[in-house]
Parts: C-alpha cells; sequence; structure tokens
C-alpha cells in the first residue's frame, strides 16, 4: 500500500481547478448579500412549527415521494393540473439532478452571461461542457446571438433565470420562448425571484413540451429549509426522478414548508413590503452621482459604482456585507449588488455607503 495518496492524482482536473463556491462570514453584519427575505415568520406560526416538531417521527425515514407537500404546493404555487412536481434540497439540487440525467458524453449545457454561477458550476460537476452567450450591455436577451449559438452547439440544457440573478431584470418573455421553440434539448426556466416580479411562464408550460420550470422557497423566506421544486411533464419528471435520492427532503423540511405554505398571505406581504422597499433603494441609488443603478425585477439591485471593489470592502468593513461583482464578467465591471433589506437595514446600507463617497471624494 503506498504511504501516501495524493488527490491531484485521483480528482477529475476540471474539479482540481474550480474554486468552492463561497460564503463569506457574516456575524454580526448587516447581512445584504444573499437574498434572503429579511422578516422572521409571525410568532403564532412559529409557535405551530415548534409543536409540529415536538411531534415529528424524527426516527423514521420522511415520505420519499412527499406527497402531501406536493399537493400543497401545487395549490399555493398555481401549478396546472397536468404537470408533475419533482422537489429539491433547494432548486440547486434539481439543476445537479438535471444536469446529471443530461449528461452524455459530449453534452452541453448552456446559460446566458452573467447568469447564476451554479449552472456554470454544476455543467462542470456533473461533466457538462458549458456555453455562456453573453448578454447586451443593457442586460437583455441577445436573441440572435442565442440562437446561433443553439444551433453551432445543439445543447441538452438551457437554464435561463427569469428575472435573472445577479442582473435582476426579467427578459423579454417572447424571445424566451423562441428559444425553447428553438432548442433541441429541454430549457429550464429558474423563477427564484418570482414573488418580486409580475411575471411567470408557469402558463406556458402546457404549451411547450421541452419547457420545464423552477421555483424555490429560500428568496420568498425560507432558506433555511432548502425546498426546490420543478414543474414539467411527467415524460421528463419521471426521468428525473430515478436521479433524486429517496430522501433528499427532510421531514422537518415537509412539515414545516407545509405548515407555513397553509400561510402564503403572510410571506406574499413580506415580498411586497420588499418590493416598496425595493423602490425607495434603486431612487436613492440612482441619485448618486458615482452610482448606475439597474432596475431590478427581484428582490436585490445590482449598481455600478467607480472603485467598486474599494467600495465594497470600505462597506465590509463598517460592518455591511453585500456582493461583489467586479471582476467576475467583464459586463459586470464595477458592479455591486445589494439584497433589500428591512428599511433600517437599507438606511443603514445607504447611509454607509454615502459616507464612504464623501470621504473618498
Ligand atoms: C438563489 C438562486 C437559486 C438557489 O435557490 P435554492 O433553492 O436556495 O437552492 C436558484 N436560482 C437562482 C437564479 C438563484 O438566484
Amino acid at each position: 500500500m503506498p504511504n501516501s495518496y495524493d488527490p491531484d492524482q485521483l480528482i477529475r482536473p476540471e474539479i482540481l481547478a474550480l474554486s468552492a463556491y463561497h460564503v463569506p462570514p457574516a456575524t454580526g453584519m448587516v447581512k445584504l448579500d444573499a437574498m434572503e427575505n429579511p422578516y422572521p415568520l409571525p410568532v403564532e406560526l412559529r409557535t405551530e412549527i415548534a409543536q409540529l416538531s415536538v411531534d415529528a417521527p424524527v426516527n423514521r425515514y420522511p415520505d420519499a415521494s412527499a406527497a402531501s407537500l406536493k399537493n400543497t404546493l401545487r395549490n399555493a404555487l398555481d401549478i396546472p393540473d397536468e404537470m408533475d412536481i419533482l422537489l429539491g434540497n433547494g432548486s440547486d439540487e434539481i439543476i445537479q439532478i438535471i444536469a446529471m440525467a443530461a449528461a452524455k458524453p459530449g453534452a452541453k449545457l448552456m446559460s446566458v452571461e452573467p447568469a447564476f454561477v451554479m449552472f456554470r458550476m454544476i455543467a462542470t460537476f456533473a461533466n457538462l461542457q458549458y456555453v455562456g452567450v453573453p448578454l447586451k450591455d443593457d442586460f437583455s436577451l441577445d436573441l440572435d446571438a442565442m440562437l446561433s449559438a443553439i444551433e453551432q452547439h445543439k445543447p441538452a440544457v438551457i437554464f435561463l433565470a427569469y428575472p435573472n440573478n445577479p442582473t435582476g431584470n426579467l427578459f423579454d418573455a417572447q424571445a424566451v420562448l423562441k428559444i425553447v421553440q428553438a432548442s433541441p434539448g429541454v430549457v429550464v426556466v429558474d423563477e427564484a425571484y418570482h414573488a418580486f416580479a409580475d411575471a411567470s411562464l408557469m402558463d406556458q408550460l402546457t404549451q411547450y413540451p421541452n419547457l420545464l420550470l423552477m421555483r424555490t422557497l429560500s428568496k420568498l423566506g425560507l432558506a433555511g429549509l432548502r425546498l426546490g421544486l420543478l414543474a414539467g411533464r411527467s415524460d421528463w419528471v419521471s426521468q428525473l426522478e430515478k436521479i433524486r435520492l429517496p430522501y433528499n427532503v427532510g421531514i422537518m423540511t415537509q412539515l414545516i414548508a407545509e405548515a407555513v405554505l397553509q400561510h402564503t398571505d403572510v410571506l406574499l406581504a413580506q415580498a411586497d413590503v420588499i418590493k416598496t422597499e425595493r423602490a425607495k433603494l434603486y431612487r436613492l441609488l440612482a441619485g448618486l452621482d458615482s452610482v448606475t443603478a439597474f432596475p431590478s425585477d427581484a428582490n436585490f439591485i445590482l449598481f455600478r459604482i467607480d472603485r467598486a471593489s474599494e467600495v465594497f470592502a470600505a462597506l465590509k468593513q463598517r460592518g455591511i456585507l453585500i456582493k461583489n461583482l467586479d471582476g467576475t464578467h467583464p459586463l459586470l465591471a464595477n458592479c455591486l449588488r445589494v439584497t433589500v433589506g428591512t428599511p433600517e437595514e437599507n438606511h443603514q446600507f445607504y447611509e454607509t455607503l454615502h459616507t464612504i463617497l464623501s470621504e473618498t471624494v
């Protein structure tokens, strides 16, 4: 037996070349980096959850099909009767399931650039080739570029976030549907930010046999539970179900999600407050000379600012954590992304930013 083992000899080179998804420590900070809902659940609902956990049979495996939860989700999210539902430990896991299922030798996964970084990362995990088609300068879809890339690469899967992260905008729905029609593979529309946008392609599912739609409860206020879902035709979902690990959604997640979804009005009211705060924060940012703020249909705002990396570091030093996107893609040069928080958090962020800008001039 050799007396030393070398991971570099064993692990695939594309994995060795990756850097791990970085989650910065945030203890004690104003945390506006991860698109979390800043509001806790009402105390009555938390008490109900406490009782559920008292009674939960945690010695048993959870319901592997999560039938009851799926039924609740179908009603709460208006999923068409004809569509099946696949549940994931967050929608990240669903992206991974789809990628694994599609990973024939040489198969490609396509998205736009800039997009949600997990599309690219998971493509690599699953041994798919990744193709990223740049958005236009205003972050709209470059439909001609997409159509020619589809013809050239014939991707097995296309992921499009609607609204897009990290840019915050909704793509033109007609352009997305043209991409669906032109695609030889499946197109997954990722509606993680649906609660903050007044648009959805859910009602198009019945029209397009290669369209799948993904949602998550994370941005709605349940990020800690880890529950994502995919709605689509049973021909797709029944195949993907084979890859889903049997107990991927634990009993606490099933019970709590079901209880909270009886009160979607609570979550949607919180989302409404966040939308109002988004408009206020946008006006404040847009009013700063050195800032270009981009309109958002999500619970965050992307903005461009002179010396972005310095501003990001100065904010962090003063206890405000946002996301630095400078250097991650040419279209994101000098761009930062701030999650819309509570009125107090947004105020603290804005005032601190304002102070930093007045100091550095
Ligand atoms: C945050 C985010 C997700 C991940 O959601 P989870 O359900 O928490 O895994 C998926 N897609 C996009 C575009 C996101 O921004």
